[in-house]
């Protein structure tokens, strides 16, 4: 009943320790989790905060980029060029047939005649000039053989020109080209040595052309009413390879101005503005541009926000994606509060396996203290009863008269003294356990002389020897040791002594001896009580001394006794200074030495 009641305490215990660390973790784990969600959330907000922010920003510097661009001065025509630029314009329609049938001889075939007349002796520069002249003062003028009278004026002053052609010639042939192509137009290209530079021209014609058929329906725009967008990184095989970017393309007299905006221009001033787990996408007229130098990610988007860029008082309008690029960075904090958290939790588990332990070992040391105790109480009681029944039973005999003769009467005399003397050294040893127990038990250490301490406890108890048939011999004693005067509690020392040879005389078979024997070593003295009893096992020797511990079971002890005796032997000894040696084995008796300082 007691022991049930004390395991379901030990058990309610237990759960009481283990059971904060479990909700604790528990907790802690759905915090974690909430946190991490939360870290997500709030990534969101912030993406959302600012998107509109940096949208503006992004539209306010695309603008201000584009503005600045148009302020520095147009690159040479037929390049596109970071900033501004001029494309070369395109044909404008295709060559028609010639109408020289209908139309007369005009001033321009006499200007022709006159320029092919001067050629012999003339200016080559004077020559060169006039050719200019006749071509952009007659465009589309055909001589009678149908040919233009431009081109014809053009290949005469290509005669007299050595190497490249002079500026005002080569634009002149350009411009004949391109507006009033014809089959002479292959001819002229040949004569300047253009065709490199025509060849690079007709790229960039080409490629407005893709601007035209790419976005101007993307758009909604007609080409030549507005400003249109074009992506550089166009699918389209482009003739020169440019860096991703965003071009504007707006109608400028005969051709199209180009402004052109890298994406590099924005990156630098992006990066200072998202945080680092963040990316910025522009979608623009139908193409998204990552503006922000990070990869991007599977991750849903964080957040949008619509701007715009405006030009030339047009207002193109954008959608910015913010997204998740980096999420170890983002979680950065959490992950720090995630391996923190667990060694919280394992710290509380070490500290609640630990008090387990600990409560285990007390409830298992409550235990069997618990049961020595009831062993104590019914053992000292079994103790006192045989003695005490003795004492009576002679008392009444005595009493009674019925004890005859002299002899016999001192015989119960004796008889009665012995008992008590059992009694009072039975009670005495509890006495002792119980101070010991208490810590108060208290030595007076005062010279004394051994070898009369000795004779005197062996002599008290020989006749309780002699009543069990066991011999009490004292061997004899050094010389040395008669004169010796060490400093030692007398009483405590009996005490050892009478429990020492109480447990041999105890153990000892009916018949047999026990010896008391003195050595005499330079610091110390050793008082052996040896025995033939049955021995002792040798991992039994640490036990016997522990407060309580009787060797063997309960049920097959045949010796009376307590458990008390030998520990109360080893607390004399090391009070002392000294020790309890035990040589023993089984069938072979045992040596109990008392070893004290000299
Ligand atoms: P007890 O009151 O039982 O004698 P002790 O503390 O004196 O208690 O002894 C503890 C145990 O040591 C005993 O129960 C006994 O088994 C063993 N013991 C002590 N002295 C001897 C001995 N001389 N021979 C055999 N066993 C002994």
């Amino acid at each position: 009943m007691k022991m049930q009641r004390a395991q379901l305490m030990w058990a309610g215990q237990a759960v009481l320790i283990v059971l904060p660390v479990v909700v604790l973790s528990g907790v802690a784990l759905h915090f974690l989790k909430e946190d991490r969600a939360a870290i997500e959330q709030d990534a969101k907000r912030r993406a959302y905060a600012i998107a509109p922010d940096v949208a503006r920003q992004i539209g306010d510097e695309i603008s201000a980029y584009l503005v600045q661009s148009r302020k520095q001065g147009i690159a040479t025509e037929g390049e596109i060029v970071d900033g501004r630029g001029m494309a070369i314009p395109d044909y404008p329609r295709f060559p028609e047939p010639p109408d020289w049938v209908e139309k007369p001889p005009s001033r321009a075939n006499a200007e022709l005649r006159l320029l092919v007349a001067s050629e012999s002796g003339g200016d080559p520069a004077a020559l060169i000039r006039q050719a200019v002249h006749i071509a952009q003062q007659y465009p589309g003028e055909v001589t009678e053989s149908g040919a233009q009278v431009a081109d014809a004026a053009l290949l005469v002053a290509l005669r007299h020109v050595r190497g490249d052609p002079p500026a005002d010639l080569a634009g002149a042939i350009e411009n004949q080209i391109t507006q009033h192509p014809s089959f002479l137009s292959t001819d002229l290209l040949d004569s300047a040595a253009l065709r490199a530079k025509w060849q690079l021209a007709e790229d960039q014609r080409q490629k407005i052309r893709y601007m035209m058929q790419d976005f101007v329906p993307r758009l909604n725009r007609r080409p030549g009413t507005a400003t249109i967008l074009y992506w550089d990184d166009s699918p389209h095989p482009v003739p020169r390879e440019l860096p991703p970017g965003l071009a504007l393309c707006a109608p400028r007299d005969r051709g199209w101005e180009i402004t052109r905006l890298r994406v590099e221009a924005l990156r630098r001033a992006l990066h200072a503005r998202l945080p680092d787990y963040m990316g910025a996408w522009l979608n623009v007229g139908g193409q998204r541009w990552n503006i922000g130098e990070r990869q991007r990610t599977n991750f849903a988007p964080l957040g949008y926000a619509k701007g715009s860029f405006s030009l030339d008082g047009v207002k193109y309008p954008f959608l910015l994606t913010l997204d998740l690029v980096n999420p170890d960075l983002l979680s950065v904090p959490y992950r720090r509060r995630l391996v923190m958290m667990q060694w919280v939790i394992l710290l509380a588990v070490a500290a609640a396996l630990l008090g387990l332990w600990r409560l285990w070992n007390t409830y298992r040391d409550q235990m069997r203290l618990n049961e020595m105790k009831s062993n104590l109480v019914s053992s000292v009681s079994h103790e006192l009863r045989a003695p005490i029944a003795a004492v009576r039973l002679m008392a009444e005999s005595l009493e009674s008269g019925r004890v005859e003769g002299a002899e016999k009467q001192k015989d119960y005399y004796r008889l009665i003294v012995r008992e008590c003397g059992r009694l009072s050294s039975l009670v005495e040893n509890v006495l002792d356990f119980s101070r010991i127990d208490r810590g108060r038990k208290e030595y007076h250490f005062e010279p004394l002389d051994a070898a009369a301490l000795l004779r005197h406890t062996v002599m008290l108890m020989e006749p309780g020897a002699a009543e069990r048939g066991v011999r009490l011999r004292l061997a004899d004693l050094p010389a040395e040791f008669e004169d010796l005067q060490p400093a030692w509690d007398a009483e405590a020392v009996e005490q050892s002594l009478v429990n020492l040879l109480d447990n041999a005389v105890k153990h000892s078979p009916a018949g047999g001896e026990v010896r008391v024997e003195v050595e005499l070593l330079p610091a110390v003295v050793r008082l052996w009580v040896i025995d033939q009893g049955p021995g002792i096992p040798a991992d039994e020797h640490g036990k016997i001394f522990d407060l309580f511990y009787r060797y063997g079971s309960e049920l097959r002890r045949e010796t009376e006794g307590t458990g008390i005796g030998l520990s109360i032997v080893k607390h004399v000894a090391e009070a002392h200074g000294g020790r309890v040696i035990v040589e023993s084995a089984v069938g072979q008796g045992s040596r109990f030495g008392l070893e004290l300082p000299r």
